[in-house]
């Protein structure tokens, strides 16, 4: 259960210079979106010389599908979520050491078998 960060992210915000744009799925049409977590600027395109777009609050309404509620249906998007879609190669620039990589456990055998 490691609990490393399991956000996906596509770069840093070109709004503020400063947050992330974090990998977002709407909980009710699935679609994608890049959501700062500094200034709350979304990006509908992983391209970032794009304008980003900022949700009325508190409803946070899918630019999608329309369906509001608030933060609670926007869900952390996992590879599995991006996997296949627009966001996938800005993605997987910022996050290509968290591929799924078969490392073969290496770790310190210092106990030798004695005699
Ligand atoms: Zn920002
Ligand atoms: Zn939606």
């Amino acid at each position: 259960m490691s609990s490393s960060e399991s956000g996906l992210d596509a770069g840093v915000c070109s709004f503020c210079d400063q947050g992330l744009r974090l990998m977002m799925r709407c909980g009710d049409c699935g679609e994608l979106i890049g959501l700062c977590d500094e200034c709350d600027a979304m990006w509908f395109v992983p391209d970032s010389a794009t304008l980003p777009f900022f949700p009325s609050q508190p409803d946070i309404p899918c630019p999608f599908c329309g369906v509001g509620g608030g933060w609670e249906h926007w869900k952390r998007a996992d590879w599995d979520d991006v996997r296949g879609t627009r966001w996938e190669a800005a993605v997987r620039q910022r996050g290509d050491r968290n591929d799924v990589s078969t490392e073969p456990g290496v770790e310190g055998e210092s106990d030798a078998a004695g005699l």
